[in-house]
């Protein structure tokens, strides 16, 4: 396995409207359904005057929860084509600081497997 989906088990991913109705339109449902079955009343951040809406999460076992869209045994997104756009942007950057670390640590502990983790549940 090469990326575990570290990014995809943050609690907090920020869905915009757009984002709602892109769902919507690919699962072929109202955006109010979508709205509801999809997201959830995240938590406010810094700077931040009203809660977001946020992706649903599913349980996981290496990272204690991750997006409902994650497919926990393919270790992929099942929305690609149809994900808000802040998975879109992520990393904002060529390089995922996650994977390097996790490629590290593969090396380090002669295990190709295994997953670094995190606690984002606190
Ligand atoms: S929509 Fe896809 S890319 Fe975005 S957090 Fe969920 S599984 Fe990850």
């Amino acid at each position: 396995m090469k990326c575990p989906g570290y990014c995809c088990s943050y609690p907090n991913i920020h869905v915009k409207p757009k984002d709602i109705k892109r769902l919507a339109k690919h699962f072929d449902l109202s955006k109010e359904e979508a709205h509801k079955r999809f997201t959830k009343k995240g938590y406010k951040e810094e700077g931040q005057k009203k809660a977001p809406r946020v992706l649903r999460h599913q349980k996981e076992e290496h990272f204690g929860s991750i997006c409902r869209f994650f497919d926990t045994d393919e270790r992929r997104c099942t929305v690609y084509e149809a994900r808000p756009e802040i998975c879109r942007d992520f990393p904002g950057r060529k390089r995922c600081g996650y994977y390097e670390f996790l490629k590290f640590e593969r090396e380090a502990q002669e295990d190709p497997d295994f997953i670094a983790v995190t606690n984002n549940n606190d």
